[in-house]
């Protein structure tokens, strides 16, 4: 759990974790001395069943006990839990493995001026939070025609992952002083620029800076897709989180931040309901107009951590920007990625090629059509925005 700077006095839960801890501590150096593992299970069975009754509720910190205790002899000992299967992937164009998609239920516990805490231990500092503007409704696109509008939505359908791309002191106990100045910048301009909904700080501290009601400038020219339909420039329609990191040195992202990360995503996707499929980097979304290339941005081309976060690798997934707009990519990008998404990417042009066949034309062809549906959707967008801006403008007029 981490404390956000004066947040003052340890919510309740925080006193009656620590109470339990500290009771289950006790026990713990009584099974010690247990030197039958079978024994000293019955014994902490019935310790925790006392205790419980004592208690009431808190029972999940007996989960604990035999961490503490180290569990390894009982293993010997006891059958392993059946494993139960795992649930199909819901909503993934292209769902390759066995993570679950199904994030657990996560609710908020408490909150105040300057943070929120929820159930999974997800602790956010609102202390730079700033308003933007609100969400706009957005347009979804046809997966048959994608220059073809199928729907709105107007609630965060996905989470697109950064890297801050900011300055990085080394991550050590003497560079205290400059890991918090550096952090603090980086909050301050991402504050002042409203780039992301949040960001995890090196030591793994999560802050909501834009509200997740509001527009995040996080994934400028961007596309991405799921079994619904397509989504072009995701500012609207998708979460912002950013890791204070660098593309270059991602071997410094710390753990903390990575759990985080997940305690993040669970809460985000708990929330919208949002699919696993939608859990995506800004390097797999990010698209060039002008060269129609994909990449424009390569934050997270690789090694983004999506085990480690409870998501599919979505590295996997479908490259939405190549198979329904014909986008192009080139050796460097595919350098970024470390060849993470090599497969996905080749099984897009794959779908391109036998699609055109079944059009009868060449794929040459298709792909030229399915980038005049890409110019045609940016084109609507910005009669969109520049209408809106101008009813914008009349209403402000006195
Ligand atoms: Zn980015």
């Amino acid at each position: 759990v981490n404390y956000a700077p004066n947040f003052g006095r340890p919510p309740r839960l925080d006193r009656d974790a620590a109470r339990i801890c500290k009771d289950a501590a006790r026990i713990c150096k009584d099974a010690e001395r247990i030197p039958d593992p079978v024994e000293r299970l019955r014994y902490l069975r019935s310790a925790a069943v006392a205790s419980r009754a004592r208690r009431g509720a808190m029972t999940l910190a007996w989960l604990a006990v035999p961490l503490l205790i180290g569990i390894v002899p009982f293993r010997v000992h006891s059958r392993p839990a059946p494993v139960p299967a795992p649930p199909v992937p819901s909503g993934g164009r292209t769902p390759l493995d066995s993570t679950p998609s199904e994030p657990p239920k996560v609710w908020r516990v408490e909150s105040t001026e300057s943070a929120e805490l929820y159930s999974n231990g997800l602790r956010i500092d609102l202390t730079f939070a700033a308003p933007n503007h609100p969400r706009p409704t957005f347009s979804v696109y046809s997966l048959a025609n994608a220059s073809q509008i199928v729907g709105e939505a107007s609630q965060p359908l996905g989470i697109v992952y950064h890297t801050s791309e900011s300055d990085l002191a080394p991550f050590e106990e003497r560079s205290n002083r400059q890991l918090k100045r550096i952090g603090r910048g980086l909050l301050e301009l991402v504050r002042q620029e409203h780039c992301y909904h949040y960001v995890i700080d090196r030591f793994g501290r999560v802050f909501r800076v834009v509200p997740e009601t509001d527009v995040a400038f996080h994934a400028g020219y961007s596309v991405w897709a799921d079994n619904q339909g397509v989504y072009v420039n995701l500012n609207d329609s998708f979460l912002a989180v950013s890791f204070e990191g660098q593309t270059g040195a991602l071997e410094e992202v710390a753990p903390a931040q990575i759990s985080s990360a997940r305690a993040l995503t669970e809460m985000l996707r708990s929330r919208y309901g949002i699919s696993a499929a939608n859990c995506v980097t800004h390097a797999q979304v990010s698209v060039n107009p002008d060269n129609l290339r994909i990449g424009s941005h390569t934050d997270w081309a690789g090694k983004f951590p999506f085990r480690e976060i409870g998501l599919p690798d979505n590295y996997q997934a479908t490259a939405a920007s190549v198979s329904y707009f014909g986008f192009l990519y080139d050796s460097v990008f595919l350098h970024a990625t470390g060849g993470a998404w090599k497969t996905a990417l080749d099984r897009a042009e794959d779908q391109l090629r036998r699609r055109a066949e079944a059009e009868g034309i060449g794929t040459a062809r298709y792909r030229a059509a399915l980038q005049r549906r890409y110019k045609q959707v940016l084109a609507t967008l910005k009669e969109r925005t520049v209408a809106a801006r101008a009813s914008h403008e009349q209403g402000a007029t006195p």
